[in-house]
Formats: structure tokens, C-alpha cells, sequence
């Protein structure tokens, strides 16, 4: 498991990794604070306000949903981490960004300069920070000996895999090894994901200044099983997964992301996807805040659970 959970600061998730380049990003423009949306109980709206408060950037969040009088989960900790928050009152993707285009206007106004992040922070350069992830991974699998088939993670904006993409095309052009990598879509449909996914990988090379090589469409892989009926909408496999790993290995998982990616790791292990011991990676995106939202746990009413190695 590659512990991004565990990655700090703000209790940590994946968005700390694209943040590192998007708030380099915002200084190198001479921004003077940052602005992003999210759903309400949104990881990367948290840690934004977390790397905000760090980096000296004070940070406004649009997000779905309405205020509560009792904030919970990711939403209490923005709050303790200092960040302004706003519900124009819509959980629509494309309101929510004109919100946040028009607090963004009154800013500028005022004669401020803000960094506007879209959601999930899945741009290009917020890509990066995952290119430089699945090389982490991969630097720290050598020193261990450890070759794995497969790493499996959960996506919805797509900046997570596009940036894993992008690095194992660079390990392949140069014919090294690199693991596969199965997106499990907690989010959108898997062909509108995979199709996200090789864009934003395809504008992170282009970045980087390697227009030569090449996102090869077999090798990006999304499986839409897992996503039940919508975001962040419970699945009684990913809440079983939930269970299993608590129970299994104390690790920490959620119902939205985590929980349904590792009821995918599962499931494909039951349908021997992979060869007989292959060492495969689950990438923990973090997310865990929000089992402490209302309904974000899973009902503990299953006694026990059969363990599995
Ligand atoms: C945002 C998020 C993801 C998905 O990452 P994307 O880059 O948006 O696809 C997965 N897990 C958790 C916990 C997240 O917060």
C-alpha cells in the first residue's frame, strides 16, 4: 500500500502531491491567494486550505452543499485551517466553477490576485506531482527488490492517473519496466475518464518538453465497475472493503474514493486478473476525514469479517 494517507500536512491525500506544483505554480505568478471548489466533503478543498495557510496564501473554497451550524469532516478542518468558505447553494460541477469565476472577479476588484484551481486540482502542471509520484514509487520499489504487475487506485478528476500515466509512458519509451496502472472510477463513466486521463497525461508531457512520446491508448486501463449508481453514493461492496481493510490491517479507508477502489483491487483479485502472486500496489489516496462526516461511515453491523492475508 503506498501510504498517501500518511502523507501530511492536513492529514494528508493525494491532492498534497499536485498542490506542490500548483502552489509553486501561484507563486511563480505572484498570486496573493488561492481559490478552489469542491463537493462538500471535498479532500482536495481541505488540503488546499491546509498548503494555503502554509504557504501564506489565504484561501477561499466554493463548495456543494449548504453551511452547517456543525461542520464535520473535511469541512471542520478547512475551517481550522483558516480558509474562507462559500455555498452559492448548487452541487452542479459547471455552477459551482461560474461561482467560483465570479468570487474570483470581485477579488481582483479589490485589487487582489487569486490562484483559481479547478477541481480536484487536475491540471496539467497538478498532474505533475503524480508524475513524480509513480517515479517515487517505482525509485522506492527498486531499492526494495519489489517489482509489482499493477498499481490500482481510485479516480474522479483524473489528475492522479494522468500524472501515473505520464511517468510509466517516460519508463516505457525508455524500455524500462513500469507497472501497470487500473483507475477505479468512483466518479464519471470509465470511457470519459480514460479519455480525460491520456488528454491531461498528453498536455503534462507536452509540459515537461517531451512532445515525442507517445500515451499509448492500451495502456490506459479504467474500470467503471465500482462506482455503483454516482459520486459518492455508498456501494455494498465498497463498504465491505471498508471493513476488510480496518479489519484486516487497522487501514483506514473511505466510502466515496478508497473504499470503492479497494472493493475493485478485490474484485479483480477474485477474478484472477492478475497472475498468481503478482505484487500488486493500492495506492491509499487519503480521503479519510470524511468517515467522520454524517453517513460517511459504513454501518458496523457485519460481526466479523473472513481476513484475508
Ligand atoms: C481526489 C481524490 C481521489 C481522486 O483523485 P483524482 O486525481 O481527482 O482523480 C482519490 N481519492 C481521494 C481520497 C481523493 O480525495
Amino acid at each position: 500500500v503506498k501510504r498517501d494517507d500518511l502523507i501530511g500536512p492536513g492529514m494528508g491525500g493525494n491532492k498534497v502531491r499536485k498542490l506542490e506544483f500548483l502552489i509553486a505554480d501561484a507563486q511563480a505568478q505572484g498570486a496573493d491567494r488561492l481559490m478552489t471548489v469542491g463537493a462538500g466533503q471535498s479532500n482536495h478543498a481541505r488540503l488546499t486550505a491546509a498548503l494555503g495557510m502554509l504557504f501564506g496564501l489565504p484561501t477561499d473554497l466554493v463548495l456543494g452543499g449548504r453551511p452547517s451550524p456543525q461542520p464535520s469532516g473535511n469541512q471542520l478542518l478547512a475551517k481550522l485551517f483558516g480558509a474562507r468558505m462559500h455555498y452559492p447553494g448548487t452541487d452542479d460541477w459547471a455552477e459551482l466553477e461560474s461561482a467560483q469565476q465570479q468570487l474570483a472577479g470581485q477579488l481582483q476588484q479589490a485589487g487582489h490576485r487569486p490562484y483559481l484551481i479547478p477541481i480536484g486540482g487536475s491540471t496539467p502542471i497538478g498532474a505533475l506531482g503524480f508524475a513524480a509520484g509513480y517515479d517515487e514509487l517505482l525509485t522506492q520499489c527498486a531499492q526494495l527488490g519489489f517489482r509489482p504487475a499493477a498499481v490500482v487506485h481510485a479516480t474522479s478528476s483524473g489528475g492522479t492517473h494522468a500524472g501515473m500515466l505520464a511517468a510509466q509512458a517516460c519508463y516505457r519509451a525508455d524500455g524500462l519496466d513500469a507497472p501497470d496502472i487500473v483507475a477505479v472510477s468512483v466518479a464519471k463513466t470509465a470511457d470519459d475518464l480514460g479519455i480525460h486521463a491520456a488528454a491531461l497525461a498528453r498536455s503534462a508531457l507536452d509540459r515537461l518538453g517531451l512532445p515525442d512520446i507517445p500515451i499509448e491508448s492500451a495502456a490506459v486501463k479504467v474500470d467503471g465497475r465500482w462506482r455503483g449508481t454516482d459520486y459518492a453514493v455508498p456501494t455494498s461492496a465498497g463498504d465491505a472493503a471498508v471493513l476488510a481493510a480496518a479489519r484486516s490491517g487497522a487501514l483506514v479507508l473511505d466510502r466515496v474514493y478508497t473504499g470503492k477502489a479497494f472493493a475493485g483491487l478485490l474484485g479483480m483479485l477474485d477474478d484472477d486478473h492478475w497472475p498468481d502472486m503478482a505484487d500488486i500496489v493500492f495506492w491509499h489516496t487519503g480521503g479519510q476525514p470524511a468517515l467522520f462526516a454524517p453517513g460517511g461511515c459504513p454501518p458496523c453491523t457485519v460481526p466479523e469479517l473472513s481476513h484475508r492475508a
